[in-house]
This record gives structure tokens, C-alpha cells and sequence, in this order.
């Protein structure tokens, strides 16, 4: 694991060129060079020549980054800015006295107590259907301002029912995959991990369940590696069975997971990484007609590796429509939303305003911190026909047939 001084031949290899400003979603919502990898990196210069001090400022503007990765795939010198920032970030934290206010804050606690009362928030709107009453009256609600916005979207996140058609488990199956279920399903709503297990149903593979926790992407992006580790740790323990996959439906999980074994030197982060599939892998055998026309996008997650792109245009039935900037940062980023709020509003603005544009039904992706981002942006626009943004897996298993190729 690399510290921030490690990184001072990457930083050097900036040419000053500024290309990464052209594809910098934090850079086009602010016009501040400190935004942006050029910015960043002279800051980081002067502290590793010891010029500069690592400042709470000098913190706030790494963490003006959603971690997108847009500048590292347009960079000329190929830099990693995400990975160096992160060392910044871990540095911070070495050499600064975090107080205990901060401390609380970023604390895992709090963290699981704020998306334990969410969910039974959004339990209580679902049983009494109020979701359906705020849905109604969105308009009126979108004019009312940040707290009607807000309400929005988080309204946004309980739309969708996926009922258990799982009746009894099947036995002598040929491979068995762990889930691992995200802090969404665990916590907020498990209409995903519904929706897969409903579509695996007949594929021969037995789903077991543990108590995992956060795979630990924002402690990971804020650079506190030391409580990045003890999530680690928490969830390798619980691979104590013989598996052949670990499962996710959420590509920021599958993306950490199989980061785990550059922060852990166990050989079971090792095992972990090799064995990380995404929940489409798992159903290549499968084609999926959908049951009634639809016109659809999609939204590419920063970090999906997988290109499930291709999936959605092989529906049948399905009227699929490329929006351009698809595969551009829709702002949320977990705490980036929380610390930087308006820039990631408007990041997310824009990026809905195209799919609003486009005219489509539904926004289709697979990461459910992109929902909340493509929500916080739809909630900002007045349109009289909104797409609604929703989890690939939903819309496999509730708007389509399903059989095997
Ligand atoms: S694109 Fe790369 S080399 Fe050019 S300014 Fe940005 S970080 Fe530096
Ligand atoms: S990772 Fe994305 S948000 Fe961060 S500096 Fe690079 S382009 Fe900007």
C-alpha cells in the first residue's frame, strides 16, 4: 500500500496539460482548478517538497472528487489521480488531530444507524403508501424547495416491490455463490437482491447469505484506511464456507471487493478477489423479452467494469435509446453528496436533464448509488414526463419474461 510520498514521480509526470478540465464533472459544475487533477496535484507537490501544509482546506478540495476516474482514462501521462488522492486523504488523517465532532460524523455507527432509520422510514411510506401520495403530488412538492426536493428523492427509493416467487430452496445444485448484499439491500430496501434471486431461481446455483457489512467504498474514497481495513477484516470472516462465487448487484461493491487484496495481504482477500462476479454473470444463459415496449437508457457506473450495456440492448421487445453522456458521473458519490451538496446537484441536473430530453421510459443501471444520483437530478427538473430510474435486475425481473438460450 502506497503513501502519498510514493506517489511524487506520478505527480511529476503532469504536463500541466489540462486536458483533464475537459472531462472533470467537479471542474465543469465549479470552474475551480482546485477541482480538478491539475489543481490537486500542484497542492500535493508543494506538501511532499514540504512547502504546503495537509490542511483542513487542502482536505475539502480532495475531497471535491466523485472518484469517477474520467481524468485517469483521458490523462496523456495515464495518472491514477483516484489512487493518489486517496494517499493524500490517508496522510490527512496520519497527521492532523481529527477532533471528536468529526470523528462522530464519519463514524461507521452513525453511518448505519442513518441508513437503519431510512429503511424503516421507507417501510413506513411503502405499508401506508404514501409513496404513491408523494409520487402524486412531486410538482407541487418539487416548487415547495430543498426539504420537497429532498423528500423526492428519497421517495424515489421505494417505487418498486419485487415479491419473493422463491417458495422452496432447491437442492443438489451445482455451484454455490455467497451474497453479498450491499448496505442498500441490507438496510434501505431488498427489491434487488429480490429481483436476482427471483431470475437465479432456476440456474442451478445455491444463494447462501451472511452478515456482511459496507464493502467499505466510501471510507476507502474518503481515504480512512484504517476503518477501510476493519470492514475488510468483519467480511472476510465470513467467508467461512467453500464457495464458488461471491455475488454482487452493485458495481461500487464489486469494484471494492476486488480491491480488498491490495489493503490485505490475507490469502483469503486473495481467494475474495479471484471469485467477485457480478450477479449478470451468473445469468449469461438466460434471454430476457420484455413484456411490453418500453424505451429505455442506460446509466454506465463509473465503476462498472462490466459492460452490461450489451445486456440491455439484447431485450426483446425493447426500444433502446444511446443518451449521450451515458457513461458520465451522475454526481452522487456517496459522501461527495453530503459535503459538497450543490455541486453534486448539479452535476446530477445536468446528467438528468439529458435522459429527460431524450424522452425515454427508464433509466436502467446497476448501482444504487446511481439512482440516488439520477433521482437528486430529475428532482430538480419540471418536465411533465419524467423517465424513471431503475436497478437492471428490477427491471429484468418485473418487466420482463425470462428463458433459457
Ligand atoms: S490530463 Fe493528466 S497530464 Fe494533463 S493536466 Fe490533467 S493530470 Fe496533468
Ligand atoms: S476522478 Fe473524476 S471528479 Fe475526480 S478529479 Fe478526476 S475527473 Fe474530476
Amino acid at each position: 500500500m502506497k503513501n502519498l510520498q510514493d506517489f511524487e514521480e506520478e505527480i511529476y509526470k503532469c504536463s500541466r496539460c489540462g486536458l483533464c478540465q475537459s472531462v472533470c464533472p467537479v471542474f465543469k459544475a465549479t470552474m475551480n482548478e482546485c477541482a480538478v487533477s491539475r489543481g490537486k496535484f500542484n497542492i500535493l507537490n508543494g506538501i511532499i517538497k514540504g512547502d504546503l501544509k495537509m490542511t483542513d482546506k487542502v482536505k475539502s478540495y480532495l475531497d471535491l472528487c466523485t472518484g469517477c476516474n474520467a481524468c485517469r482514462d483521458f490523462c496523456p501521462s495515464g495518472i491514477d489521480a483516484r489512487e493518489i488522492f486517496i494517499a493524500a486523504k490517508q496522510d490527512f488523517y496520519s497527521k492532523n488531530e481529527i477532533s471528536f465532532g468529526k470523528k462522530l460524523i464519519n463514524s461507521y455507527l452513525l453511518f448505519k444507524l442513518s441508513l437503519l432509520f431510512s429503511g424503516i422510514f421507507g417501510k413506513v411510506l411503502k405499508t401506508f403508501k404514501i409513496n404513491s401520495f408523494i409520487k402524486f403530488f412531486e410538482n407541487i412538492l418539487l416548487k415547495t424547495g430543498y426539504l420537497g426536493k429532498r423528500l423526492i428523492l428519497f421517495n424515489s427509493l421505494f417505487c418498486f416491490s419485487v415479491k419473493n416467487r422463491i417458495k422452496t430452496a432447491k437442492k443438489n445444485t451445482l455451484k454455490t455463490a455467497i451474497y453479498f448484499d450491499g448496505c442498500f439491500n441490507k438496510y434501505i430496501d431488498n427489491a434487488t437482491k429480490t429481483a436476482v434471486v427471483n431470475i437465479l431461481a432456476n440456474s442451478g446455483i445455491t444463494i447462501v447469505n451472511k452478515k456482511f457489512e459496507c464493502c467499505g467504498v466510501s471510507h476507502l474514497h474518503d481515504g480512512d484506511l484504517q476503518g477501510f481495513k476493519k470492514l475488510i477484516k468483519k467480511n472476510l470472516q465470513q467467508l467461512d464456507v467453500e464457495y464458488d462465487y461471491l455475488i454482487t448487484d452493485c458495481s461500487s461493491c464489486n469494484y471494492v471487493l476486488k480491491k480488498y487484496s491490495q489493503y490485505d495481504d490475507s490469502d483469503n482477500s486473495k481467494i475474495l478477489g479471484n471469485k467477485v462476479v457480478s450477479a449478470l454473470d451468473l445469468m449469461k444463459n438466460l434471454k430476457f423479452t420484455a413484456n411490453q415496449k418500453y424505451t429505455v437508457a442506460v446509466h454506465k457506473p463509473c465503476h462498472d467494469n462490466y459492460d452490461f450495456i450489451d445486456v440491455v440492448k439484447n431485450i426483446e421487445g425493447i426500444n433502446f435509446v444511446e443518451v449521450d453522456d451515458f457513461d458520465k458521473c451522475c454526481g452522487f458519490s456517496g459522501k461527495f453528496a453530503i459535503q459538497n451538496q450543490n455541486v453534486s446537484r448539479t452535476i446530477s441536473r445536468s446528467r438528468a436533464q439529458q435522459y429527460v430530453d431524450s424522452g425515454v421510459d427508464y433509466i436502467i443501471t446497476t448501482c444504487p448509488a446511481c439512482l440516488l444520483g439520477l433521482n437528486q437530478g430529475l428532482a430538480e427538473i419540471e418536465s411533465q414526463h419524467k423517465p424513471i430510474p431503475i436497478n437492471l435486475f428490477v427491471f429484468l425481473s418485473e418487466y420482463c419474461w425470462q428463458s433459457s438460450i
